[in-house]
């Protein structure tokens, strides 16, 4: 499994996000919020070497692992070469996608991890021997040693539609400690490619699920007994530690939110432990902002209005992910309670209870806007998403829930609106079980980091 840093850095949309919107007006000292873009990993090496000791020692199931793939044969199929490991397995691999996965230097940046070329552009080269007109497996050394092995011969022109053409294999090469496959294509350009590198790429399961774990951690559905086990973390420590801060990372991707304590009560602590993990990126409301009750309010987190539970920002095009929230001062009295919810958790139960609904909330596209004027800047925004927003495998992506946010433009009909209303107030009904969420206060020292898609927070 990757590091959740990693995964953060992927989200497009990273968000660092400082305010002290938990505490309540009559208390608020004020704080900054700031917004993140992903920092290149290069530039934090001590991380860069815990991340990797962590997938060598833990991110992969060691009984998924060969050794060094061997390769004992190749053969063509229709549109697939077809591969023999000297361990029994078999695999294919598409000729288009080896073409567009050359890893030579013309076709492939090595510093930047970037491929260079689009796969249907002809590449200049001299034709291999023998020509177009079949194609060969031979053997040979990888030092110049001797060639070796039989040649057999095809038309490739039956194994290619039309516009992938270009990407006809003469001559297929196998080094002979196994360790290589050389591919010439007809217009005689040469791919080499490991055997490592395409056993990791293998289009089979057990190949797939190993980086299906390195892609990101499964988040954990939590109910209302979360408030026994919030998860923690010491400012401190994730100054100072690499690793702290990955374990912090894992815990975001997993569960969605961590407490931060021992932060100074003071205003640019959110900026000191954002810069352990990330740029700051701006929203309409600028990269960092203090929240406190104003007059003439551009947002009714600067009210003394009770906040339904929400995600932040779903106006934006990049919905936020991290958000970062410092108490700075705190309500002495009752009040001043968080209130966290595991969203997901919420958004799978309405599909088991109601699955007719759920789909109304994952079908219909509602407005979001966030109109007005703030420090100066005017802004008139619009997203338009479904309530709840699913990935392409049906898996729930995030659930944008903001009463405040949630526009009055609606572009369905009243019957349809009737339904989608319904649908909504039974999610409402789920969401405010006393099951799925818990109440908590910060104090004064504390920071929440929450994942903004993944949590409601009130
Ligand atoms: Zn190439």
């Amino acid at each position: 499994m990757q590091a959740g840093w990693l995964s953060l850095l992927r989200r497009g949309g990273n968000l660092l996000r400082h305010s002290a919107r938990l505490v309540p007006p009559s208390a608020r000292a004020g704080t900054t919020t700031a917004r993140a873009r992903p920092r290149a990993l290069s530039t934090v090496p001590a991380l860069c070497s815990q991340l990797s000791k962590r997938n060598k020692s833990t991110s992969v199931n060691p009984d998924l692992i060969r050794p060094r793939p061997e390769l004992a044969s190749t053969s063509q199929g229709h549109n697939t070469l077809k591969v023999l490991w000297r361990d029994g397995e078999a695999d294919e691999f598409p000729y288009v996608w080896l073409r567009d996965n050359c890893q030579c230097h013309a076709c492939f940046h090595t510093s930047a991890s970037s491929r260079l070329l689009r796969v249907a552009k002809p590449l200049d080269g001299r034709p291999p021997e023998g020509g177009a007109a079949g194609y060969a497996v031979r053997r040979f050394g990888v030092s110049g040693g001797p060639l070796t092995g039989n040649l057999k011969r095809c038309d490739p022109s039956k194994a290619f539609s039309a516009h992938l053409k270009t990407v006809f294999i003469v001559l297929l090469k196998v080094s002979n400690d196994g360790y290589f496959l050389t591919v010439v294509w007809e217009n005689g350009h040469e791919s080499t490619y490991e055997t490592d590198w395409l056993n990791e790429r293998a289009f089979n399961p057990r190949q797939q699920s190993i980086y299906n774990n390195k892609y990101r951690l499964r988040p954990e559905l939590w109910d209302s007994d979360m408030s026994q086990r919030i998860p923690r973390a010491s400012f401190d420590e994730l100054m100072e530690d690499d690793a702290a801060v990955l374990k912090l990372l894992e815990s975001m991707e997993v569960l969605g939110f961590t407490v931060v304590s021992g932060a100074r009560p003071e205003e640019g602590e959110l900026q000191r432990l954002s810069d352990r993990a990330s740029h700051l990126v701006a929203s309409n409301y600028g990269t960092t902002f203090i929240v406190k009750d104003k007059k003439d309010a551009s947002n009714v987190a600067y009210t003394s209005e009770g906040l339904d539970l929400h995600c932040d920002l779903v106006c934006l095009h990049y919905k936020p992910c991290v958000q970062l929230l410092h108490c700075i001062t705190q309500f002495s009295g009752d009040g001043g309670d968080s209130i966290l919810a595991d969203s997901h958790r919420v958004a799978v139960q309405m599909r088991e209870l109601h699955p007719q609904k759920y789909r109304l909330l994952t079908d219909v596209l509602v407005n979001f806007r966030d109109v007005g004027v703030d420090n100066g800047f005017q802004y008139d925004i619009i997203a338009r998403r479904p309530m709840i927003s699913v990935k392409a495998n049906g898996e729930i992506k995030t659930v944008n829930m903001s009463t405040f946010g949630r526009d009055s433009h609606f572009g369905i009909s009243p019957k349809e609106a009737i339904g989608w209303y319904d649908a909504y107030l039974t999610f409402c009904d789920l969401l405010y079980r006393p099951e799925n969420h818990f109440t908590f206060k910060l104090v004064p020292d504390e920071i929440l980091i929450m994942d903004n898609l993944l949590s409601l927070r009130r």
